[in-house]
């Protein structure tokens, strides 16, 4: 299926169904690695919204919700300035950490985000993405350890994703049509 958004053309990647399946068996994984404990989710925002929301409810242990916003990329191109928008608002002192992101593309912000967060001494950083971008990392995060879907290099909205600002409320994921430069 092809959409438009803002006079750019998107074809569909992943169905709501296949993130809702995917998100159930991440849910169920943390369910079991932190059994006992009782992790902070946080949530990176504002990509991270629905699958947060589809997430936490899939986890039955005892936990903890709170949100961070830094800035991102503006249209397709990274503004390559990462700034914290709305701070850490829970002390992570002894704490289990897991923060949920919609994309990691470059990993410059999840860098930022985990640097920021182990100044507070947690007792442990996890990274839980929807998507992960593996050609675009410039370095190795330790940290990433669930992820919903691998995909190639291409700029995609929907389910929290925005282009230009739009998009964010559509179910499914799509991705932009390649356009070839006309130089
Ligand atoms: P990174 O710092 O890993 O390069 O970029 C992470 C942030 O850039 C994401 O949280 C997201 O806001 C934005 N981003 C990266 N790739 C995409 C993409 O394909 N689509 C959208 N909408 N945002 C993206």
């Amino acid at each position: 299926m092809n959409i438009q958004i803002d006079n750019k053309d998107f074809n569909l990647l992943i169905e709501y169904d296949q993130i809702k399946k995917r998100t159930r068996l991440i849910g169920i994984q943390l369910n079991v690695d932190y059994d006992n404990r009782v992790p902070v989710f946080i949530g990176v925002l504002n990509g991270s919204f629905l699958f947060l929301a589809d997430l936490i409810k899939e986890v039955t242990i005892s936990s903890e919700v709170t949100f961070v916003k830094v800035s991102s990329y503006e249209g397709e191109k990274n503004s390559g300035k990462i700034k914290l928008e709305l701070g850490l608002q829970m002390d992570l002192k002894d704490r289990d950490v897991i923060i949920v992101e919609d994309i990691v593309d470059t990993g410059a912000t999840l860098r930022f985000l985990i640097d920021k967060i182990s100044e507070q001494h947690p007792s442990s950083v996890a990274v839980c993405t929807l998507l992960l971008k593996p050609k675009m990392l410039k370095e190795a995060i330790k940290e990433i350890t669930y992820v919903g879907f691998e995909i190639p290099d291409e700029f995609v909205v929907g389910y929290g994703l925005d282009y230009n600002g739009l998009g964010r409320n559509l179910k499914d994921i799509y991705r932009a049509e390649y356009v070839p430069s006309e130089t």
